[in-house]
């Protein structure tokens, strides 16, 4: 017989990415397709999900692409955008990242895996990074306490006017606004008003505005600074006389310019809010960047957004958490403060590194140079003849060119750089960072008239006077934490940012598990593009024909996600799930009134929703009614269908996750949509579970209008530890003209741009993290993207048949058979035992894993779901983990341990209890740290024993810890 050789199309098989992507091989799924019960992926799919909505025809998508493929067709995507020089200011500016945190933080899978740190003990880590965050926020701004990040500086300034609203003494029902903040600002805010009946009033002229001030008849101002066009000036006494009419003072800034200006706090602001991309967040054609929120300390309760802060372990030490979370909308739904969930954590702990690195001084510095050249780039425009339009400036001018701009602009755009040109014909020059003498004599060329005499720098900077007016220059200090003031060498940066990354459990070091969130591999190959020059240094309002690569790259994608969900156009927008919510709440709320039914304002949300459902709803002026679930977990068609006939006259919406938060594939959509629709309701599917439905079923092919994709779940985008997220917009076409609009300065609109007001600051929202899901699907292919979904039915199974024996799985659908997650019923184990699901998942820690979702959305239960990354290998891991601790609750059960005194009510452990002299417990230290053999080749020790809710919450601190506390500590 002759040897065989393999052919050449076999041996290209191996640069495939699917069975990279794909946890188990081949073998391995048959042998899982065996423990289900079930021959093949295809039938297991037709046992699971309900043939009135499987997909008919495979996806309308390419073949699969190998990495290198791949990469090569991005690249040459990228290569179609332009870099030019930006001086295009209007909240972006241009950054040096420095290259430790691009190398160790963004581009690092031990920060960008990491998920929201729910459970505290695995994420003391990014909250240190986080905390540091909120400190430098706080100092700069001068406030008493800031937030965790929020999406974007638009976003933030409408958090602040309806913080404001619930703030506020004052009865109006208007919010002011001086004319001269950054129009993406007014264009949220507008949008963020309108359905919340408040008034929103943007004075243009400086008079008129002092005039208003005057008359009172507001809840909160708002003003940028410095102002948008550069200039600035003391609020305070305007301060003042807001407060006289019981309102607040909400102050739009930037960071930057705090470290040389008078903080918004020694004003009288009530509520800062701004962005922190400037501290090393490449401008990404407009985000993702962290915004931030800095409030008095009396608002704390009411401040939308995340919040870490620091209570105590069950030993006494220092210990940080996620304080305060009854604010969210987990717990308060349609009554919560704001539908912010993901945020921009990644993001934020760069910002924060940044200001680690540098401290107070090199800010100092930083921002003492860019004012400095821009008072140089000043006197210079003067000595050439031009108008600056104001004498006071930190980093902006505004030039009045008369008749010249047609010129200065085609100069400016043969030099290749480019220039912010206003309504009014006027001109503003933004320097940043980057700015060098070089482009303060290249920008005085653009504006020089033709033969002029060029200025000298330095001739001009022996006398050019400070743009700062003395009044207004800080005097206050910042930063003054012994973390702000020792990492500044990069060997002391690199290990303060290791150590920090060594306390966490990150996707690098295991699965997590956790249910509504798929954690699914974040590829290498995915992640490269986005810190690509002609991807990551692009200012969002860059001329059209500069970015024809996004045009591409952003039409191509949606393209890509209107045909996985069977809609007909998709906005880009949103930057998170519950933006994505919120844009198609939006869109149906303009679809009724624009057929005359703008009455229409009764939303049906089943209870088992996610909280930002509810929490959206109500922030687009609807009314939340919600319909009950049956005892198998499925919605209950009864109740909707007699709710729907109820509010039948004024019914706009349902919002339904499909399949649902239980985690089965309801038989009843098809008829549920149509019962919506009967009663004049349109009908939104939360697409955050697409991940069970990718190439298998298209919600827009079963009767849905709209839903958001949540891109950092289902296509690949990290978690980044709570944020950056990319949450789409996907509608039928009666509802594509309500998408979000483009920000009327800029041109790049795309199918997927509407006529509907902006949800975000950004045309495109998250631009620059689009190549990752892009990369995704180009790598997968049709073919890989429905084996994905099919393998990650098959891993949710697996583990619940594997764990049958052991822990009752609370629902299951067609077959017996659950979706892409499980639900772990524990509440009958703790009637027994007193061990509950928060024990559970505090143990599994001291197995080295993450804990699934605790008590969502069944209180008592942990969702478990594994996503088609993870190999038999992980997921065998996860159930020995998981019998061990059945074990372990049988030994409670039969008296072997301690009701109270067992490793599940202390877990999880640290390495210092265990090594502790005194060992006070009744079971043997062996089985604390090391319950499975296995352990003892590779161990995670938590840096704090289990933390103290409660304390936190009634101690709110969420500052640095005061350096008296470590000296405590080590005493
Ligand atoms: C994650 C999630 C959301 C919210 O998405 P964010 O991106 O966090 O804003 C909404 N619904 C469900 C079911 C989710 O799992």
């Amino acid at each position: 017989m002759p040897q065989t050789t393999p052919s050449l199309r076999d041996l290209e098989q191996h640069d495939a990415f699917v069975g990279r992507h794909i946890g188990p091989n081949d073998a391995e799924i048959a042998s899982m397709l065996a423990t289900v019960g079930h021959p093949s992926l295809e039938a297991l799919t037709d046992a699971i999900v309900p043939a009135s909505i499987r997909s008919p025809a495979p996806l309308a998508l390419a073949d699969s692409l190998t990495e290198q493929e791949a990469l090569a067709r991005i690249g040459a995507i990228a290569a179609k955008n332009q870099v030019f020089r930006s001086f295009i200011g209007q909240g972006y500016y241009g950054t040096h990242t420095p290259p430790v945190i691009l190398r160790n933080i963004l581009e690092n899978p031990a920060w960008y895996t990491a998920y929201t740190p729910y459970q505290a003990e695995i994420s003391q880590g990014r909250m240190e990074a986080l905390i540091n965050f909120q400190q430098m926020c706080a100092d700069l701004t001068g406030m008493e306490i800031a937030n965790a990040s929020l999406l974007d500086e638009a976003t933030a300034a409408a958090e602040a006017m309806t913080l404001a609203r619930r703030s506020a003494k004052s009865k109006s029902n208007t919010f002011l606004v001086a004319g001269d903040t950054h129009p993406q600002t007014l264009e949220v805010l507008r949008t963020r008003a309108e359905p919340l009946g408040l008034a929103l009033e943007v004075v243009r002229s400086t008079d008129a505005f002092h005039q208003k001030l005057a008359a009172g008849d507001y809840f909160g101002v708002l003003v940028q600074y410095p102002a948008s066009s550069g200039w600035i000036e003391d609020w305070s006494a305007d301060a003042q006389v807001i407060h006289d009419h019981q309102a607040l003072f909400v102050v739009a800034t930037d960071l930057l310019a705090l470290a040389l200006l008078k903080p918004p706090g020694e004003m009288g602001a009530d509520i800062v809010v701004g962005s922190s991309q400037r501290f090393g967040v490449p401008l990404g054609f407009g985000g993702p960047h962290a915004a931030f929120m800095a409030c008095r300390d009396a608002y704390k309760r009411s401040m939308p957004g995340r919040l870490i802060g620091v209570s105590v372990d069950s030993e006494g030490n220092p210990a940080y958490r996620l304080t305060l979370q009854t604010r969210e909308q987990h717990i308060r739904r349609e009554k919560a403060t704001s539908n912010i969930c993901t945020a921009q954590v990644l993001l934020a702990v760069m910002a924060a590194m940044y200001a680690v690195y540098h401290g107070p001084d090199g800010l100092t510095r930083i921002a003492g140079r860019v004012a400095r050249l821009t008072a140089i780039l000043a006197a210079g425009l003067r000595q050439l003849g031009h108008a600056v339009v104001h004498a006071s400036a930190f980093d902006t001018l505004c030039i009045d060119p008369g008749d010249a701009g047609a010129r200065i602009l085609e100069r400016a755009r043969q030099a290749q750089i480019n220039l912010r040109v206003r309504g009014n014909g006027s001109i503003c020059i933004s320097l940043d960072e980057t700015t060098t003498r070089a482009d303060v004599e290249a920008l005085w060329a653009v504006f020089a008239a033709d033969g002029a005499a060029l200025p000298s720098v330095d001739a001009i900077d022996a006398h050019a006077p400070s743009l700062i007016p003395e009044r207004l220059r800080r005097t206050s200090a910042f930063l003054q934490h012994p973390v702000f003031n020792t990492h500044h060498s990069e060997h002391e940066l690199l290990r303060y940012m290791r150590a920090l990354a060594d306390k966490d459990l990150a996707m690098d070091r295991t699965m997590i598990p956790l249910g509504s969130c798929t954690m699914k591999l974040n590829a290498t190959a995915e992640m490269m593009p986005i810190t690509w020059p002609q991807f990551a240094d692009i200012h969002p309002l860059a001329p059209a024909d500069q970015v024809e690569g996004y045009r591409q790259l952003v039409g191509e994608l949606e393209a890509m996600l209107a045909e996985c969900t069977g809609y007909d156009a998709v906005s880009l927008q949103p930057n998170s799930g519950a933006q994505g919510e919120y844009a198609g709440l939006l869109a149906i709320r303009a679809y009724h009134a624009s057929r005359g039914e703008g009455h229409r304002n009764i939303c049906l949300i089943p209870e088992s929703a996610h909280g930002t459902n509810p929490a959206s709803a109500q922030m687009c002026g609807m009314k939340v009614v919600v319909t009950r679930c049956d005892a198998n977990g499925n919605v209950d068609m009864e109740d909707i269908r007699r709710a729907a006939e109820k509010h039948s006259a004024n019914l706009a919406a349902i919002m339904l996750t499909y399949p649902s938060t239980h985690g089965v594939f309801e038989e009843d959509v098809v008829e549920i949509c149509r019962i919506v629709h009967d009663h004049g309701g349109q009908v939104y599917t939360d697409g955050a579970n697409m991940n069970a439905l990718v190439g298998v079923a298209k919600p827009g092919h079963w009767g849905s209008d709209v839903s958001h994709l949540n891109l950092h779940k289902t296509f690949c985008i990290p978690h980044g530890g709570g944020g950056p997220g990319v949450g789409p917009c996907a509608v039928k076409s009666h509802l594509a003209p309500f998408l979000p609009r483009a920000l009327a300065t800029d041109g790049m609109r795309t199918d997927g741009t509407g006529d509907g007001p902006m949800v975000s600051a950004a045309t495109h929202g998250s631009a620059s993290i689009l190549p990752i899901s892009w990369m995704y699907i180009t790598l997968m292919g049709a073919a890989g993207l429905r084996k994905a979904t099919q393998v990650a039915l098959l891993n949710a199974n697996y583990i619940s048949s594997k764990l049958a024996p052991h822990y009752r799985t609370l629902y299951t659908g067609r077959n017996g058979l659950v979706a892409h997650e499980c639900i772990l019923d524990i509440r009958p184990l703790e009637k027994a035992t007193g061990i509950g699901a928060e024990d559970v998942a505090k143990r599994l820690v001291d197995f080295g894993f993450h804990a699934p979702t605790l008590s969502f959305p069944v209180p008592g239960t942990l969702m478990v779901e594994p996503t088609e990354s993870e190999s038999l290998h992980e997921l065998d891991r996860f159930i020995d983990a998981m019998i061990q601790i059945r074990e372990e609750i049988r030994a409670v059960e039969d008296g072997r341990l301690d009701r109270e005194d067992n490793p599940l009510r202390h877990a999880p452990h640290t390495a210092l209890q265990v090594s502790a002299s005194q060992w006070p417990h009744a079971y043997p230290r062996e089985l604390a740290a090391f319950p499975l053999p296995s352990l003892k080749q590779q161990k995670y020790w938590p840096p704090v024993s289990r933390v103290d809710n409660v304390h936190g919450d009634k101690n709110v601190f969420c500052a640095c810890i005061p350096v008296d506390a470590y000296r405590e500590q080590e005493a």
